[in-house]
């Protein structure tokens, strides 16, 4: 669904992509870790069609989506407006409400952003990233603000979503376990980079997972 060969993206002098290669699958979870400025979110904006590459190519899909780590949902629309915005048609209010009910928001269609708590109004992000059903998703650190145990309840959002969505997507996280709850495969990023021979895929069992947690932590 995804398939970026030898991107470069440079700040002035500074090579931030640096010939950097990666695919991701449809239906396939990605997770991107690497240090605070090596270039993740950079990459994010590359994908999302938000700025262009000054070298190399990227392949993705029409119906994308991002969710950033701060909500973004615009103060002056009610919940449900937030959600639809981005839809046309006579079912958008319906599929609005139906998106909103999948995040378990039913009945706060018509609250404002402000009234919202944080995990609420991560929520109400995902739903808006998802109501297109868009074919790749983007999230960079959507879940870092939130408290522990409510970015638990996310990790078991998402992966319940994930049964219904079929779309691609790509999470950038510093949270090693969240890594870990919720890729397919995580990949690590260092020197402008995909670090090939970091990668890690994981499998569902305990053990396996800790075995990839002691494998990332000598990678990272
Ligand atoms: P973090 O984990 O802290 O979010 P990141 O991996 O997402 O970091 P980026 O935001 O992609 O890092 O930034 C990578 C580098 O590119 C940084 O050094 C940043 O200063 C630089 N950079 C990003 N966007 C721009 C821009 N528009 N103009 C100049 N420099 C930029
Ligand atoms: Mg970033």
């Amino acid at each position: 669904a995804v398939r970026v060969d030898q991107a470069v993206r440079r700040f002035g002098d500074r090579v931030v992509l640096d010939h950097l290669d990666l695919a991701v699958d449809e239906d396939e979870l990605v997770v991107l870790l690497g240090p605070s400025g090596c270039g993740k979110s950079t990459l994010l904006r590359l994908l999302a069609g938000l700025d262009r590459p000054d070298g190399g190519r990227v392949e993705v899909p029409a119906r994308r989506a991002i969710v950033f780590q701060g909500d973004r949902l615009l103060p002056w629309q009610r919940v449900l407006r937030n959600v639809t915005l981005g839809l046309r048609g006579p079912d958008a209010e319906r599929r609005g409400r139906e998106a909103l009910a999948e995040v378990g928001l039913s009945g706060r269609e018509r609250a404002w952003p402000k009234e919202l708590s944080g995990g609420e109004a991560q929520r109400v992000s995902l739903a808006r990233a998802l109501v297109a059903e868009p074919e790749l998703v983007l999230l960079d650190e959507p879940f870092a603000a939130l408290d522990a145990i409510t970015r638990l309840r996310m990790h078991g959002l998402v992966r319940g979503l994930r049964g219904r969505h079929h779309a691609a997507m790509l999470l950038v996280t510093h949270d090693v376990d969240e890594a870990i709850a919720l890729a397919d495969r995580i990949v690590v990023m260092s020197d402008g980079r995909i670090g090939t021979s970091r990668l890690v895929r994981l499998s569902d069992t305990d053990r396996e997972a800790s075995a990839a947690r002691e494998e990332l932590r000598s990678a990272l």
